[in-house]
């Protein structure tokens, strides 16, 4: 049996692994692919405290992981979160586990394209995580979307490809920085008020992607598209034994959201950051409330 359960090694499990660590609490923390989470996209990161000069998305996840490598992390994806008689219970592939406090720092998924027509042949160039294609160079690659993570997706695979952006309204979202960037940049061409219709695999590998757009049908030529359009929370493995008390749990104390996964729009590491501190401290005060009154019991 542990004492707390921390789902998802992103900045918001680490931290509050890391505020725990500091009361001697040792967290298991589940994660189902890299701890670091979605850090290890991002291109440049220019407003965490402490780099007044930026840094690497990976470079500030690998600072993150050393603070965190007395901290066992269990590499095993959570398919079920469940609770029962006053335990949390968790299901993975490989084992079941059970705690008295959850942490849900398992962050957002992204949001899928739709609205196009793709053949089977070529489903999987279509990718969503910049892991999947990070090794690759001199290739050609359509982000869609139009906000700050498909700019920053295209500043970052522009190093070493061609890039297109489509936008489908008229305007960007990202911020106006990240928007002159790309128009700088000479791998980078963007297209507003273009959508992708349909997508086939050309007779060289590549992809035939064609677009509508208001000058009429548009064809280009891709290895790889990646979608950008938005991003959800990440909680299909959380079962109605949990989410149908989160606000009784939460007032207990022994349920706690922190990071992108609660935060709607303000999704930034800095404040995931504060959440998992934020809950580390009160997880510990909890479990100190607890011991003091089990002592006041059996004295
Ligand atoms: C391209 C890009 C650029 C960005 N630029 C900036 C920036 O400049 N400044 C900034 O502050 N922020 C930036 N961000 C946002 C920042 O990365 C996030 O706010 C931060 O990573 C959120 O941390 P988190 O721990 O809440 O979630 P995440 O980082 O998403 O981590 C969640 C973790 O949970 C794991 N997980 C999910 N489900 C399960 C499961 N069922 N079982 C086990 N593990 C699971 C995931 O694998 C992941 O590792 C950027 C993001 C992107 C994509």
């Amino acid at each position: 049996m542990d004492d707390v359960f921390i789902i998802g090694a992103g900045p918001a499990g680490m931290a509050t692994a890391i505020q725990l660590m500091r009361y001697g609490i040792n967290p298991r923390v589940f994660e189902k692919s890299r701890p670091g989470g979605l850090l290890l996209n991002a291109n440049w990161v220019e407003n965490y405290p402490g780099f007044p000069y930026g840094i690497s998305g990976t470079d500030l996840a690998d600072i993150f992981i050393e603070q965190t490598k007395t901290i066992t992390i269990t590499q095993e994806p959570v398919i079920e979160l469940s609770w029962k008689d006053g335990f949390y219970n968790i299901v993975t592939p490989i084992m079941n586990y059970q705690a008295k406090f959850a942490v849900i720092a398992s962050g957002t998924k992204p949001k899928l394209l739709t609205g196009f027509s793709v053949s089977d042949k070529v489903k999987n160039n279509i990718v969503y995580d910049l892991e999947e294609i990070k090794d690759q160079s001199r290739k050609k690659m359509i982000v869609v979307g139009s906000g700050d993570i498909a700019f920053d997706y295209a500043l970052n695979l522009a190093k070493e490809n061609s890039v297109i952006i489509l936008n489908h309204s008229d305007q960007p979202k990202c911020l106006k920085r990240l928007y002159k960037q790309a128009e700088e940049h000479q791998n980078i061409t963007y297209f507003p008020q273009t959508r992708i219709e349909t997508v086939e695999k050309s007779f060289e590998g590549d992809m035939i992607v064609e677009c509508s757009s208001p000058f009429g049908l548009k064809q280009f030529r891709s290895d790889y598209i990646v979608g950008a359009i938005g991003r959800d929370p990440q909680i299909d493995y959380i079962l109605s034994s949990v989410m149908s008390h989160t606000a009784e749990f939460e007032k207990k104390g022994i349920l706690h959201f922190v990071g992108d996964v609660k935060n709607g729009l303000f999704r930034q590491a800095a404040i995931a950051i504060g959440d998992g501190i934020r809950a580390g401290m009160l997880i510990h005060q909890s479990i100190e409330e607890n011991e003091h009154e089990s002592r006041r019991i059996h004295k």
